[in-house]
C-alpha cells in the first residue's frame, strides 16, 4: 500500500501514479495543473511549459476534483491536503503556497513532523510540538 493524498473537502484522490495533482492559480493569471512529488520533502514540480512559476509568487491551491480552496487554517501562507500513509493513518499535510519556499508540516493531533529547509519559518505560528 502506498501513500495516498485526499482532498479535505470531497475526499477525492489527488495522487495518480507518482504525482500529487493540484490546480494552482497566481493572482489573475489563468489556472494550471501542478504535479507535485508525493514524497514529502521533495519539492520537484511539473507544470505545462507555457506556464511559468517564479520563486516568491504566492499561489492559490484548489482541488482539481471539487475545486474547493485548499487553504490551511494554521497560516495564510500554507495550504493543506490529507495524507494517508502505508499504515492507513491519516495526517494533515500543510505546506507553503509560496513558490520556492520549502516548508512542509505533517500533523496528527498535537504531533507535528517538519520537512524542508524553510520549515522553521512558520513553526512559531503553529503552536505545536515538533516531533521530527
Ligand atoms: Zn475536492
Amino acid at each position: 500500500m502506498t501513500t495516498d493524498y485526499m482532498c479535505p473537502h470531497c475526499n477525492g484522490h489527488l495522487r495518480l501514479d507518482n504525482h500529487l495533482i493540484l490546480t494552482v492559480k497566481h493572482e489573475d493569471e489563468a489556472g494550471m495543473l501542478l504535479l507535485m512529488d508525493p514524497e514529502i520533502g521533495n519539492y520537484q514540480t511539473i507544470h505545462h511549459q507555457s506556464n511559468s512559476i517564479r520563486d516568491g509568487q504566492k499561489f492559490e491551491f484548489y482541488c482539481p476534483i471539487c475545486h474547493a480552496s485548499l487553504f490551511s487554517d494554521l497560516n495564510e501562507n500554507l495550504v493543506m491536503v490529507l495524507m494517508r500513509d502505508e499504515k492507513n493513518k491519516t495526517f494533515e499535510l500543510h505546506f507553503s503556497r509560496i513558490a520556492g519556499q520549502k516548508s512542509t508540516y505533517k500533523i496528527m493531533g498535537k504531533e507535528i513532523q517538519t520537512f524542508g529547509i524553510d520549515a522553521p519559518h512558520y513553526l512559531d505560528f503553529l503552536h505545536l510540538i515538533d516531533m521530527s
